[in-house]
């Protein structure tokens, strides 16, 4: 049961990661118009060295081993400010999942908004800064909300809260540097938020 859901999870990372190297151009490009321009290169680095460690990753004997993995490329392949956030990110869900009895849908919430929880905690956004959280905890909030059925109104709430970003001037992280330039071009963290969802809600939906 257990080698299912790493294979499971696995179909999904690999997923999304095809989909971060594939929006690559556009997440480069929102990043040059309100930061440094380099998210999309940030993220393709994680994504391609997470598909090419895939087969060695789903070696790991457990869902958690499976995401501590996950969080180790991306600490040492992803840099700027997503990498070490990304990777907290998923050593928080590891961490909640690994205390489960059962891995059901809520469980699965669960650890998710902890994950949102570590990367506020650490990064000290809160919805309204123009940052990843901006996607994130609308998510987290519809997760939490329907644990069974959310999924597809999470992808929805992550979607309106980094279009959200595009009306506000930025307080936080490289983007508050550019000021009103940034008015008007949503955050490209959340954004790359919103864009990971809707892969995993198509490929847990299919
Ligand atoms: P850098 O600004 O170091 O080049 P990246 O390009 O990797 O970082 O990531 C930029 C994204 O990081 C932003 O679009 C924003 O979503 C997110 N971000 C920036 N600062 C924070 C923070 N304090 N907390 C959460 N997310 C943040
Ligand atoms: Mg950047
Ligand atoms: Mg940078």
């Amino acid at each position: 049961e257990r080698e299912a859901e790493v294979d499971m999870l696995a179909d999904v990372a690999e997923a999304v990661a095809a989909a971060v190297v594939a929006a690559e151009p556009h997440l480069t490009d929102l990043d040059r118009k309100v930061g440094d321009g380099d998210l999309g290169t940030n993220l393709a680095r994680g994504a391609t060295a997470v598909l090419s460690r895939a087969a060695l990753l789903r070696g790991r004997p457990t869902t958690e081993r499976y995401l501590v993995g996950v969080s180790d490329i991306l600490r040492r392949e992803v840099g700027g400010t997503s990498g070490p956030l990304y990777s907290m990110f998923l050593l928080a869900m590891a961490e909640r999942l690994r205390d489960r009895s059962e891995a059901d849908a809520a469980t699965w919430s669960a650890a998710f908004s902890a994950g949102v929880a570590r990367i506020r905690e650490v990064g000290g956004a809160a919805p309204g800064d123009s940052t990843m959280v901006d996607a994130l905890q609308p998510a987290a909030d519809a997760l939490q909300a329907a644990p069974g059925t959310g999924l597809r109104a999470a992808v929805a709430a992550a979607h309106d809260g980094a279009e959200s970003t595009a009306a506000l001037r930025p307080s936080l992280g490289r983007s508050s540097y550019v000021g009103e330039r940034a008015v008007g071009v949503p955050d490209p963290g959340a954004v790359a938020i919103a864009l990971q969802l809707a892969e995993i809600a198509r490929v847990v939906e299919a």
